[in-house]
């Protein structure tokens, strides 16, 4: 199967399956499954934080995080097209009375810092108190680069806010920048991994920061239903993949670089964006012919009208980017 719809239907590979098998583990929520305690220590330790929680998901590790940086009748200002805004159910304000106060987005995947300056309250009655800013890192696969990060760090710094990184995938961002994990979550106070995304677990995501916002967001993680007994079991997934799955996220980059160069020659087809393991294109008007010869030979896009996102990833291999690209040539090109 060439599953191109995400990065995060990767299965857990034999050798990963094998560290989860043989997982020590207790019941984390008396913090005494050794392997969640060693995953939560690897990742702070590896981004450069005093502390980690492993938590479900993406989605709760950003919730977690809001809700310990903020308190009810607070708000967060955040991207228009951002997941923390966008794709978490209104998590923030339905579970935390916390208001988000949303900010275009530019081009380049940055929050436009100008436009988020106006936004930011002055301490009176009539408003919510701004407390925090959210970055995400990256955004539609675009890499922003550590010098924003700083931008961020400065406006935040002025106004007295916290700073929150959605790096779900940063990873990708690190690869792509060849820089320390630690250093592109330098400037903040608390930064959400994925492990279940590029890095190939099966579940979780880690958030790490400042000692004192991971201990409330775990006071938050229990009342959100995370709070997971012997989860050394899925946590050893997580510890495979961040000693044996970032460096070789270049190939999945390598490989959507590709992809894109194949679809791009392509008569009727525009690739419109094309960074880290992200491929956007409009494939024209035989768009979806290619997606019914696909679904035939085990291949599988997900379209938007004649648009895609195809988003590579480690259970793909040159070979099966070879035969996409073939496909799309016999079944794409517009004939006059
Ligand atoms: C996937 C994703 C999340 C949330 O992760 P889930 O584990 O699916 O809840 C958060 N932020 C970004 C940018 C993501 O891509």
């Amino acid at each position: 199967m060439i599953d191109l719809r995400s990065d995060t239907v990767t299965r857990p590979s034999d050798a990963m399956r094998t560290a989860m098998a043989q997982a020590e583990v207790g019941d984390d929520v008396w913090g005494d499954d050794p392997t969640v305690s060693h995953l939560e220590a690897k990742a702070a330790e590896l981004l450069g934080k005093e502390a980690g929680l492993y938590v479900p998901s993406g989605t709760q590790s950003n919730l977690s995080a809001i809700l310990a940086h903020c308190q009810r009748g607070d708000e967060y200002i955040v991207g228009d097209n951002a997941h923390t805004y966008k794709y978490e159910a209104g998590g923030a304000a339905v579970l935390g009375s916390v208001q988000p106060q949303p900010v275009q987005m530019l081009e380049s995947g940055e929050l436009d810092l100008e436009h988020a300056a106006k936004v930011i309250k002055p301490d009176d009655s009539h408003f919510a108190r701004s407390r925090l800013l959210c970055i995400e890192n990256t955004h539609d696969g675009k890499v922003l680069p550590l010098d924003f990060h700083d931008r961020a760090r400065s406006l935040a710094d002025e106004h007295d806010l916290g700073l929150h990184l959605d790096g779900a995938r940063l990873w990708n961002a690190a690869v792509a920048l060849q820089a320390a994990p630690s250093e592109v979550a330098a400037p903040f106070d608390t930064v959400s991994v994925c492990l279940s995304k590029g890095l190939g677990a099966p579940v979780g995501s880690v958030l790490v920061g400042r000692q004192d916002l991971v201990d409330d967001a775990r006071r938050w993680r229990k009342m959100l239903g995370g709070g997971m007994r012997q989860a050394g079991v899925i946590a050893a997934a997580g510890i495979y993949a961040l000693d044996n799955n970032i460096d070789r996220m270049a190939d999945d980059h390598a490989r959507a670089a590709r992809l894109a160069e194949g679809l791009g020659a392509i008569d009727g087809v525009s690739v419109t964006g094309r960074s880290t393991n992200m491929v956007f294109a409009d494939l024209g008007p035989n768009a979806e012919t290619m997606a019914e010869q696909a679904a035939k030979s085990d291949i599988l896009i997900a379209l938007s009208g004649t648009t895609t996102r195809l988003v590579t990833h480690l259970d793909l291999t040159d070979d099966g980017i070879a035969q996409v690209i073939d496909l799309a040539n016999r079944t794409l090109p517009v004939t006059n």
